[in-house]
Order: structure tokens, then C-alpha cells, then sequence
């Protein structure tokens, strides 16, 4: 990957962050993508930066298109670009106002939409390109309370399986990553009880680590020449 600039939108922590420092340990450009915390953007980069890359932390909300243009503008030599940024608001359909609908639909699934729209013309100029976008087990299973984000990340997957075929001529690889339950502070905001009943349904019986989607994320980008509009699960067998 020496020279390839990588931009990793939400890449403060969780499993951005993993993915931020799997690429920088094979000689990526990683750009750290975060929302708001500064300090947490500038601890992954201290992890990364001895690493011969040329790294840097860009503040950019992805549902924010002066954001968007300005994170292009600081990495116009981007050529991989994975969207991991994305929220939760877990309520059932019967309580969840629009807002919360629409949140989640707009950074998870136009976030990506935004980043993408932006980087792809570089990509094409320059005949290579791989994306990758961080989906989920709940865009294939759906979740109790989770009809927001399930739809957000179903569509994300649509919309990867499209946007590969249109791009494929150009050498756009583009896929989709389904992580299962991983150990990020998102899955720490479930309640115990009905974490301890998630894990129990995984036949793996553990939750899984930021470094093994990471892993499959570098996979994707290094290796993943002919590989394009596909879902990968990493999920310890949850939904096969
Ligand atoms: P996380 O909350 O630690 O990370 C999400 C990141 O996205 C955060 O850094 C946050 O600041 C950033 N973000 C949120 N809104 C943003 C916005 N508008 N613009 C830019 N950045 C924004 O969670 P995580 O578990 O590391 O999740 C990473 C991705 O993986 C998400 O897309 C999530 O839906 C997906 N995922 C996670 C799990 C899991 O079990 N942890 C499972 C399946 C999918």
C-alpha cells in the first residue's frame, strides 16, 4: 500500500481506529477521520504515526457537506476510502420520532453517500479506487428496536452491490463490511443482561475484536483485486 492514501471516516476509536492502524502498519497514507474529539483522533494518530506513512486527523462530520469538501480537498489523493462512521438510536418503532429515523438514515446511509460522491471522481481519474463500507449483522437480520439503523444499513448494502457494477470497468472495487457484535463502546452501551443473552446466541460465545474486521478491511484493499460488490461477515457464525 506504500503511497495509497487511505481516509477513514469515524476513525477516533472502535473499529475505525483498528482499521486506521492495521493500514498504517502496511505503508498507507491514513487520513483519521473524527466527529468531535480532537484528542482521541490525535491518540490514534500518535499509535500510527512512526509507522513511514504520511498521516494526518481531519475533522469531519460526514452528514456535512463543507466537511466533506474540505476532508477531499486536504486528501485528493485518496484512493481507499472506508466509511465506518456511523450511530445508533435504538427505540421501537412505536416510540421512535422522526428525528431519530432520519438521524441515523443521514450518517450511516447518506454520510456514506456524501464521502463517496466526493472521492469517486478521483478514483476514476486515476483508474483505481477500493471503498469499503462498514455495514451490519442487523442489516441482514434486523434488530428488535433497531428499524433505523437496520434499514441504514441494509440499504448501505444495495447501495455497495450498485454502486460496484456501475464502477467496476474502472477499477472501483467496492464492498461491504457486516460486522457481527465487536467489543467498541457501542455494543458496551447494551444493557448486560441482554448482552450476556447476545453472547450466548453467538457460536463463537465471545464478542469479536476491533482487529478482526480490521483485518478483513486490509484484506479488501490489499489483496482484493477482483473482488467487488460483495458482503463480508465477520460475526463469529451469528447469520450465515
Ligand atoms: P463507535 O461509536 O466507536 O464509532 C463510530 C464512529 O463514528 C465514532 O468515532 C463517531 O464519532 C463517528 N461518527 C458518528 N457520527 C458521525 C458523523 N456524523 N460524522 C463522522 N463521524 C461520525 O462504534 P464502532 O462500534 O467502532 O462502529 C464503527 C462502525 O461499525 C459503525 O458504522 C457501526 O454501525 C458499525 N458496526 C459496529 C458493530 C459493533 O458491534 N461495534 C457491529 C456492526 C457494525
Amino acid at each position: 500500500m506504500n503511497g495509497k492514501t487511505a481516509v477513514i471516516t469515524g476513525a477516533s476509536r472502535g473499529i475505525g481506529k483498528a482499521i486506521a492502524i492495521e493500514l498504517a502498519s502496511k505503508g498507507a497514507n491514513v487520513v483519521i477521520g473524527y466527529l468531535n474529539n480532537e484528542e482521541e483522533a490525535y491518540r490514534t494518530f500518535d499509535l500510527i504515526k512512526d509507522s513511514g506513512g504520511r498521516h494526518s486527523c481531519v475533522k469531519v462530520d460526514v452528514t456535512n457537506k463543507d466537511d466533506v469538501k474540505f476532508l477531499v480537498a486536504h486528501a485528493e489523493d485518496c484512493s481507499i476510502l472506508i466509511n465506518n462512521a456511523g450511530i445508533t438510536n435504538d427505540k421501537s418503532f412505536r416510540k421512535m420520532d422522526e428525528s431519530a429515523w432520519h438521524n441515523v438514515l443521514e450518517v450511516n446511509l447518506t454520510g456514506a453517500y456524501n464521502t463517496i460522491s466526493a472521492f469517486l471522481p478521483l478514483m476514476l481519474e486515476l483508474g483505481y479506487g477500493r471503498i469499503v463500507n462498514i455495514s451490519s449483522v442487523i442489516g441482514q437480520t434486523g434488530g428488535f428496536g433497531q428499524t433505523n439503523y437496520a434499514a441504514s444499513k441494509a440499504a448501505l448494502i444495495g447501495f455497495t452491490k450498485s454502486l460496484a457494477l456501475e464502477v467496476a470497468k474502472n477499477n472501483v472495487m467496492v464492498n461491504c463490511v457486516c460486522p457481527g457484535f465487536i467489543a467498541t463502546e457501542m455494543v458496551q452501551a447494551i444493557p448486560e443482561p441482554i448482552l450476556n443473552k447476545i453472547i450466548d446466541k453467538i457460536p463463537v460465545k465471545r464478542l469479536g475484536k476491533v482487529e478482526e474486521v480490521a483485518q478483513l478491511v486490509r484484506f479488501l484493499v490489499t489483496e482484493g483485486d477482483y473482488i467487488t460488490g460483495q458482503q463480508f461477515n465477520v460475526n463469529g457464525g451469528l447469520y450465515m
